[in-house]
């Protein structure tokens, strides 16, 4: 009998979780964000920022749904006025997420007449394409440089192929065409991207900025450019990334485009902070993209945030509006919960749940999970066996099968994860 090849017949996982390549750590509050730190989900408001109740009412869902640090924007004086009053409001809402400050066009002058604003902000985020125009544009990105050194904040340097640096691009270009064998329109556009990324944090450690303040984003909206862009990044410098598909878009397009391209860079080791951009629906919540950025992390395997529900996707065999119901009922559960569970219990997120739709992978599924529970099927009688690390420990019927299962969630996670002190 041929001996058997493990290699061949038990291939190994692609790059493990945590194998990330090794850039510097940069502080952003209490915040860390590249070297050994996990990788850190971040989010953008869409309030105007003038509007502090409603500005800070936003962070604080963002934050409250996960986001570990939270961009807003700082476009005018009302805005840069607003800043320290919205972090004041979200102390005395008990929440400390650093406040990330965008800034484009008049950013050295908006930090230089209000103080208080640079204060408050735990980094300040500028975009070399739109810094300032022509002989403005060094002086200004200097500014904000020695603002940033100043008030001892770090700063991401923001390249985003909507708004790539002219003078960089011309440059690429006219270089591109004095080669023997040109490239073509979109390898000079990448290359001018990480050109523009990479000359920019030069230049700011040049005015004083030490590599370990510095964050660099290059941002485009096409999947295959993200890729190519980022491992470039990545190859060229250690300084920490921010990865995000930029103008992701609605819906599933956003969610899909976004997983796609951050899954492959994360997998690969690049990444030290994510953001997803979601266009939301009409009176959607902000905070999905919040939601999804953490569901990529953790299906991946590199992070965990909330208990995980695996359900099944339903098929004939059972009665799909109960089993739908079920599912998206525990799941919703669960998230709600997490605020307080995350507070009282240590490693809760780790908790495992299945619902799924019949007996022939049902029962199979459910003793996989911490607690899982197998419903009969279409036309046969409703009772639902649930199991509990893999032992059957109830059998529910009737009406309040979903209750039930709540409760015994609710027993599982206060006894198995241990209560945090204080
Ligand atoms: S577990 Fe049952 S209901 Fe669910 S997909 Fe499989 S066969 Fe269909």
């Amino acid at each position: 009998m041929e001996a058997m090849n493990q290699d061949k017949d038990f291939p190994p996982l692609g790059a493990a979780p945590g194998r990330r390549r090794r850039t510097r750590q940069v502080a952003i509050g209490k915040v860390r964000v590249g070297g050994e730190a996990p990788v850190v989900v971040q989010s953008m408001t869409n309030t105007d920022t003038a509007d502090v109740l409603g500005t800070a009412m936003q962070v604080a869902e963002l934050a409250r749904a996960g986001s570990e640090m939270v961009r807003l924007t700082v476009n005018n004086e009302a805005a840069a006025k607003a800043v320290p009053h919205i972090r004041d409001r979200l102390l005395a809402l008990g929440v400390e997420v650093p406040l990330v400050g965008d800034f484009h066009y008049n950013g050295h002058k908006l930090l230089t007449d209000f103080p208080a604003c640079a204060e408050a902000l735990a980094k300040f985020r500028i975009n070399p394409g739109n810094v300032g125009a022509g002989a403005k544009r060094d002086p200004q990105f200097a500014a904000i440089v020695e603002l940033a050194c100043r008030y001892d904040k770090p700063v991401r340097i923001g390249v985003n192929w909507g708004s790539l640096d002219p003078s960089v691009l011309a440059r690429i270009m006219d270089e591109n065409a004095h080669r023997a064998a040109p490239r073509d329109a979109g390898a000079v556009m990448r290359e001018a991207l990480v050109v523009s990324a990479l000359e920019s944090a030069a230049k700011a450690e040049e005015y004083g900025l030490a590599a370990d303040r510095i964050v660099l984003s290059a941002k485009v909206s096409s999947v295959q450019d993200l890729i190519a862009v980022y491992r470039d990044l990545a190859r060229r410098s250690d300084y920490a990334l921010h990865l995000g598909l930029t103008e992701a878009g609605m819906g599933s397009k956003g969610i899909v485009a976004s997983t796609a391209a951050l899954a492959v860079l994360l997998q690969e080791g690049i990444g030290d902070t994510i953001r997803v951009s979601l266009t939301p629906e009409p009176g959607g919540s902000r905070s999905q993209e919040v939601v999804v950025a953490q569901e990529i992390l953790q299906t991946m395997g590199l992070r965990a945030f909330t208990p995980m529900v695996t359900a099944c996707p339903g098929c004939g065999r059972t009665t799909s509006t109960v089993f739908q119901e079920l599912a998206a009922g525990i799941q919703d559960y669960v998230r709600a919960q997490m605020p307080v569970w995350r507070e009282q219990y240590d490693g809760v997120e780790n908790l495992t749940l299945a619902v799924m739709g019949c007996v022939v992978n049902g029962p199979g599924e459910s003793k996989h999970a911490n607690i899982g529970i197998s419903l009969p099927g279409t036309g046969e009688s409703p009772a639902a066996p649930v199991y509990v690390d893999g032992e059957k420990v109830a059998t529910l019927r009737g009406d309040g099968i979903a209750a039930e299962f709540r409760a015994i969630v609710d027993r599982y996670v206060a006894t198995r994860y241990a209560r945090k002190a204080g």
